[in-house]
């Protein structure tokens, strides 16, 4: 009998937690990963389309059964085509953080009383385009799936637009946008559409 991940699932691993399965795009991004013992993770592995695994234990056929059943495991009686790269095994050099809030500056256009941030005073700062750039390729190589954007107010800056496209090349998805919304125009509202429309159909 030949496995293989469906997709978008990936085998990948963390510092302290170094065996799962977790959807990489599409509706079940959002979803926790699947954390294996050692045992079941490696024959796991095995399942790339190709290995004929017929002497399973009846331990690990329950767990692929039930990853069947969830959509995350191809059974066939005959080989199948291989995994995509992006779905080999990939560990990740640090403890497992999946989703991260970002304020992207410390600025604002407002002056609420309220503000937790001190936003009209800057009191937080505001990293430039490089270093925004550099903690995206840094998320990537944290294994972050997922960045809710925050502020102050993530419009007022100009180049907010080229660290929202990093994120998206980066394959991170943008989920919520903290946002007073005073500053939402056809431009944004348009490349937030695109963003959305590009992640739906992926
Ligand atoms: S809109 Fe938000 S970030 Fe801006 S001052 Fe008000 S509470 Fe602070």
């Amino acid at each position: 009998m030949y496995y293989k991940l469906a997709e978008p699932f990936a085998f990948r691993g963390f510092k302290l937690l170094p065996y799962a399965v977790r959807a990489e795009r599409g509706e079940h991004v959002d979803d926790e990963p699947i954390f294996f013992d050692k045992p079941t993770f490696l024959e796991l592995l095995h399942c790339d389309g190709e290995h004929d695994l017929c002497d399973l234990s009846d331990d690990v056929r329950e767990v692929f059964d039930d990853m069947i059943k969830a959509g995350v495991l191809i059974k066939s009686d005959n080989p199948l085509e291989p995994p995509k790269s992006y779905q080999r095994y990939k560990i990740f050099p640090c403890r497992y953080v999946d989703k991260v809030q970002w304020s992207i500056t410390g600025k604002c256009n407002f002056r609420c009383r309220h503000c937790l941030v001190s936003a009209p005073d800057n009191r937080h700062t505001q990293p430039t385009l490089e270093q925004c750039l550099f903690t995206v390729s840094e998320l990537k190589r944290c294994g972050i799936r997922k960045v809710d954007i925050t502020g102050g107010e993530p419009f007022i800056r100009d180049d907010w637009e080229k660290i929202f496209d990093a994120l998206v090349a980066a394959q991170i998805k943008i989920g919520i946008v903290f946002t007073n919304a005073s500053l939402l125009d056809n431009h944004v509202l348009d490349v937030l559409e695109k963003i959305i429309s590009d992640r739906l159909s992926s």
